[in-house]
């Protein structure tokens, strides 16, 4: 997924309101203090858990600060803001049909109507991707806190709503989570909330990169986009953040963003003077990772 910055939005001089108050937090997975650096930007750190290995930002905006940012799209930093504009991408629709019919191919063969909701739906390139491959009958939706997002989708009449996760009063079969979870500051806590609105034994759908795979930023394929990015999982901690909340994995996904395609893409980038950052295809460890897991019967 590739933001829009351009250089002058990141050079401008800080007002003084435009400041983020922060605060430091422990590893969010196992608790621990003990860190060492993993990357840094826009006048935050991203550190690396002694523990568990994970990384995540600390000292990070206060959680009133990240919802809002959530909202409008926009991070306060040190050089003063970081707009995080997602373009809407046709490519993407094709993408994630064909992930969705490699991972749910026994229930798109069932043919039964199943009930799906996007978390996070950005544009709704993965709604239009559902809806494309879902037995008739079935019912898709999405949810996205960014407005202008949000109008984007409607005006394509896709059915996105920025209704919060908190109002849905309906259960789905399917909940996705496309690329959200690094935006998240208290990923068991949302997990909670996700959970009042699967069915018994519906099935989450999570993609996010495997940085905390990795051992530094300079292994990451892109810039880091912090704080907007507040947590950077490696593929155990995310099966170890779904096992304690009542999921079971039962299938991974791996797919490489370091092709010569997204690398011509990147120098395309910096020749049209936009932040881009250059590597030799195929050898970096990143992986986007896609995770599928089971919600366990409720204990009643
Ligand atoms: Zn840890």
């Amino acid at each position: 997924m590739s933001a829009i910055v351009s250089s002058s939005e990141l050079a401008a001089e800080p007002p003084a309101q435009l400041v983020a108050s922060t605060e430091a937090i422990a590893c969010p997975l196992c608790r621990a203090w003990d860190r060492r650096p993993w990357g840094a930007e826009n006048g935050f750190e991203a550190m690396k858990c002694g523990q568990c290995g994970m990384v995540y930002v600390t000292p990070r905006p206060k959680l009133e600060e990240i919802s809002e940012a959530n909202k409008i799209g926009e991070h306060r930093t040190a050089d003063g803001a970081l707009k995080v504009v997602y373009r809407r991408s046709p490519r993407k629709i094709r993408h994630y049909r064909d992930i969705v019919q490699l991972m749910f191919r026994a229930e798109l063969e069932a043919g039964v109507p199943f009930s799906w909701l996007d978390v996070g739906a950005g544009y709704g390139e993965l709604i239009e991707a559902v809806m494309d491959v879902l037995p008739p009958g079935s019912v898709v939706e999405g949810i996205e806190p960014m407005q202008p997002k949000v109008d984007c989708a409607r005006a394509l009449h896709l059915p996105v709503s920025s209704t919060p996760l908190a109002a849905m009063d309906r259960r789905f079969d399917v909940v996705s989570l496309i690329n959200v979870f690094s935006h998240l500051p208290d990923f068991d806590a949302f997990l909670g909330d996700l959970r009042r609105v699967m069915n018994d034994g519906a099935i989450l759908f999570v993609e996010t990169g495997n940085g905390g795979d990795l051992s530094s930023a300079a292994e990451y394929p892109d810039r880091l986009y912090l704080p907007d990015h507040l947590v950077f999982a490696g593929v155990d901690h995310i099966r170890q953040f779904l096992q304690r909340n009542g999921f079971d994995v039962s299938a991974i996904h791996a797919l490489r963003l370091d092709t010569v395609g997204w690398m011509a893409k990147n120098a395309v980038k910096r020749i049209l003077g936009r932040d881009a950052k250059l590597g030799i295809p195929l050898s970096s460890p990143f992986r986007t990772v896609f995770f599928k897991a089971r919600l366990q019967p409720r204990r009643t």
